[in-house]
């Protein structure tokens, strides 16, 4: 089979690929050099897809209670359950709870059964989660969801401002254009993060704010840009609408509130004056907050009144954490909009209605996702449907969540994989298609519409979303669920975007809405609006101005009592989400083995914790289990954690246990950071790891985590008390032993047909016995059990360390030793010697900061 061109389904960066299948359920991936997201580069996520396209996990039939059913009798129960419980309980007891990794189609054909047939807004997706604030920002200040940049801007500016982005980890192939582009032009760059992220470490200015201060430092700014006379008047005049009093807020002593140096915020207005041409790029750490939409609109307001807008190389960019998330806002899919970027007035319902021919359509927003969990703990929803994402972990305050899970009368789950957090509570599974299976379109962050296509036949009777979504429609009676295939589906979309549209919305896909099911099959990367929508000075208001938002600072809560810290959340480089499909990967799971605590060294002395050691985080909601990582980018009193880790991958590593369900007033998106938090060491009298070719079984101890490498699992281990429990985790066959129980120190293998089956190393509390010659070992013929026993081969090979580039295996102690013996002097020299960065490139930040912190440059 020859290439076929897709999308990567990770970030909203959206890159192209060419997938070339080998063999059954085997690929070769490589970046399209002719997509306009990423010509031709990949990140690590990207680039090892093709290590998470076999069965391994997937769920392939339908099941009911737990046992296998047909897809018929599992339809035709959810759309019993959904009509039994409108009628009794009326239309808004019922929910879908959908997901930003939905193709469009998907999506619309989701939204238009819940809103125009169900007759309920109670359809929300976990990009609420994500950058709903960035969209209330947009309709506040824009009057309709528009992003008014293109990544090709960040290649004409002259300044990047990144406000709470870690680009060169979460949206990787961004930040290499971003790089190029400092390369090519001279680019400045400034980041606002408070962590020293590798981001920050390339940046000419870092201002690590405190969390939650980004409206005081833009609304510095803007008074900064009037007291200097730098304010565009003609701009403001022709096409911005600014509120009386708006000038006359308060001024604040912006350094102080924001925890910085004057002198670097001074930098900052200046290089602000300095370069007209700036694009401000923003992400979780803007839109994740109690005030995410007052940022965005803080941050928006500098553009309007500078003019830096509607420019090639200007505008405020908000880019997407999810593949879809844009096309999820597109139909209408966030419970806070209607339809095709419509709201909910009279005139758009109306429209609505008429457009689908519908025999309602809901009254007004519908929940959104913390409410719609909430509101199913109480048993006000009875029947909800969760497609494609894992609330289990990923909400905030999660216990709750599965709390409201178990005591809905009604749980639906469709998913492509068998076992998540989420799937533990279903009454029904359905199973769903895979990347690489799937058949749609998505929208990337700089509206470009782009083709996910199959390059793989649907594993058992795994089905298209969309059209388990169409079945339950019809079996609730519904007409105008007829699809036989998705381009049928995004030609209704796109007709509905341009239905009686008369230049009032944006979006519209005219021109699309006639695509031949050929047209469609080969349809190229198409961006809708122009690389700059905003270019005309045309706002899509009543009066066709922009709005300029008034927003204050608000102090955040002071620190609750007896949590002095504050706990922050994120990504870590090559995993996503919950790792169901990057856990897959030993190659992305080589770079972070187990979830961190990221702590200041001087916070990990007085609270008394060990780098290397285990420590428990608590919050007002919940507490989970980590190991200790010093960290002198980390602002003192202030830790950070990964969200990626679940119940499948871990004793206790789950983020989402510790956020609050505090959220924005304005968008309802969760503040995943600036918690009040705690941390205390966790003791252990042992620690070790488990090596496995087959699933390990979970142990029943203090602290585990699990990991795929080559060939097999890695789990490491803790606990306290006698370790020789552990050798139950052991599969049977042929055990060589040497253990000495007084110093807690246990070493088996299992070896059968000389090759490794399993080791099991249990060390006192050295942990520092390096686990990859071992690993190497389930691969081919084992090596003598003495040496397995000893964990090192007769002649022992130097240890690598941890692993910074994946694409080579390339890890710390390689990379120190050759800067050391061959005096490599940049990230350049490093790739030409060793390799490492010449492929995907995702660990070139990492290797630049190996630099700084060998020879300091
Ligand atoms: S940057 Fe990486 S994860 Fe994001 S779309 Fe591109 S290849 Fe995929």
């Amino acid at each position: 089979m020859e290439g076929v061109k897709t999308t990567c389904p990770y970030c909203g960066v959206g890159c192209g690929i060419i997938a070339t299948p080998t063999a059954p359920r085997i690929a070769t991936i490589k970046g399209d050099p002719e997509h306009p997201a990423n010509f031709g580069r990949l990140c690590s996520k990207g680039t090892h897809l093709g290590e998470t396209v076999g069965l391994e996990g997937r769920l392939l039939y339908p099941e009911i209670a737990g046992k296998r059913a047909g897809w018929d009798e599992a339809l035709d129960l959810v759309a019993k359950r959904f009509k039994d419980t409108i009628a009794e309980h009326g239309r808004d007891s019922v929910a879908f709870y959908v997901s930003g990794q939905l193709l469009t189609e998907d999506y619309y054909v989701a939204n238009k059964l819940m809103k125009g047939f169900i007759g309920s807004g109670n359809i929300d997706t976990n990009s609420r989660l994500c950058m709903s604030s960035a969209v209330t920002a947009h309709i506040r200040a824009f009057g309709e969801d528009i992003v008014p940049c293109s990544y090709e801007d960040m290649e004409e500016a002259d300044l990047i401002i990144l406000v709470g982005s870690n680009t060169a980890w979460c949206h990787p192939v961004v930040w290499q254009r971003i790089e190029a582009a400092r390369e090519k032009r001279g680019t400045k760059l400034v980041v606002i993060d408070p962590r020293k992220t590798e981001t920050a470490e390339r940046a000419d200015l870092h201002l690590a704010i405190a969390p939650d201060t980004d409206v005081a430092l833009f609304n510095g700014l803007l008074h900064e840009m009037r007291d200097t006379w730098q304010l565009d008047g003609r701009y403001l005049a022709d096409h911005i609408h600014v509120p009386a009093g708006f000038w006359e807020l308060p001024k604040l002593d912006v350094a102080k509130v924001c925890d910085i140096p004057a002198s670097d915020l001074q930098a900052f207005y200046d290089l602000f004056a300095a370069h007209p041409r700036t694009v401000t790029l923003f992400s979780q750490g803007v839109n994740q907050s109690t005030s995410g939409t007052d940022k965005g609109n803080a941050i928006i307001n500098v553009h309007l009144a500078t003019g830096r807008i509607g420019k090639r190389g200007a505008g405020p960019f908000s880019i997407t954490g999810q593949p879809n998330a844009m096309g999820g806002r597109e139909v209408g899919g966030l419970a806070s909009t209607l339809a095709a970027h419509m709201g909910f007035s009279l005139e758009e319902r109306d429209k609505a209605q008429r457009f689908w021919q519908s025999p309602t359509v809901c009254a007004g927003p519908g929940l959104k996702a913390v409410d719609m969990f909430d509101a199913a703990a109480v048993g006000k929803i009875r029947a909800l449907w969760i497609i494609a994402t894992n609330p289990a972990v990923s909400m905030p305050d999660a216990r709750k969540v599965r709390v409201a899970l178990a005591n809905c009368p009604f749980v639906v789950v469709s998913d492509c994989i068998a076992q998540t957090d989420t799937m533990t509570y279903a009454n029904v599974k359905l199973p769903a298609l895979a990347w690489g299976e799937k058949d749609g379109t998505v929208t990337n962050s700089e509206r470009r519409i782009s083709r996910q296509r199959p390059f793989m036949g649907a594993p058992g009777e795994a089905k298209p979303d969309w059209w388990a979504l169409s079945h339950v429609a019809r079996k609730m009676g519904f007409a105008g669920f007829d699809y036989a295939h998705p381009a049928e589906i995004f030609r209704e979309f796109s007709a509905m975007t341009a239905f009686e549209n008369e230049g009032a919305r944006l979006l519209n896909l005219r021109d699309l809405a006639s695509v031949s099911d050929m047209d469609y099959a080969a349809l190229s990367p198409t961006q809708w609006g122009g690389a700059s929508p905003f270019g005309p000075g045309h706002y899509p208001t009543r009066s066709g101005k922009a709005e300029i938002v008034p927003v204050k600072y608000q102090p955040p809560n002071a620190q609750s009592r007896g949590f002095p810290l504050t706990l922050n959340t994120g990504r870590y480089r090559d995993q996503w989400h919950t790792m169901t499909r990057t856990g897959l990967s030993p190659k992305l799971s080589q770079h972070r083995r187990e979830p961190m605590v990221e702590v200041h060294p001087d916070t990990i002395q007085r609270r008394g914790l060990t780098d290397g050691g285990l420590a428990r985080v608590n919050t007002a909601t919940g507490s989970s289990v980590y190991r200790v990582q010093s960290a002198e980018g980390q602002r003192r009193r202030e830790l950070f954690v990964p969200i990626h880790w679940t119940d499948q991958t871990s004793a206790e590593g789950r983020t989402g246990l510790l956020p609050s369900q505090a959220r924005d007033p304005h968008s309802g998106q969760p503040g995943f950071k600036n918690t009040p938090a705690t941390i205390a060491s966790v003791h252990t009298d042992w620690t070790g790891f488990l090596i496995t070719r087959d699933a390990p079984v979970t142990p029943d101890c203090l602290y585990w985590t699990r990991m795929r490498v080559d060939g097999g699992w890695l789990t490491e281990v803790a606990g306290v008390g006698d370790p020789a429990s552990m050798l139950s985790l052991l599969p049977s066959g042929d055990l060589a032993e040497v253990h000495d129980m007084r110093r807690r120190v246990i070493r088996a293998a299992i070896i059968e047909d000389d090759k490794l089956v399993a080791a099991l190393f249990i060390n006192g509390t050295d942990r520092h016995l390096p686990r990859a010659w071992l690993i190497s070992q389930l691969a081919g013929k084992a090596a003598h059990s003495i040496e397995l026993l000893a964990g090192r081969p007769a002649t022992p090979t130097p240890d690598r360390g941890p692993i910074i580039c994946v694409c080579f295996d390339i890890g710390l102690n390689t990379i120190l030793a050759a800067i050391r013996d061959q005096k490599l002097t940049s990230v350049a020299t490093i790739g030409f010697a060793l390799g490492a960065g010449t492929n995907c490139g995702s660990c070139r930040p990492e290797l630049a900061k190996t630099l700084v912190n060998a020879i300091g440059k």
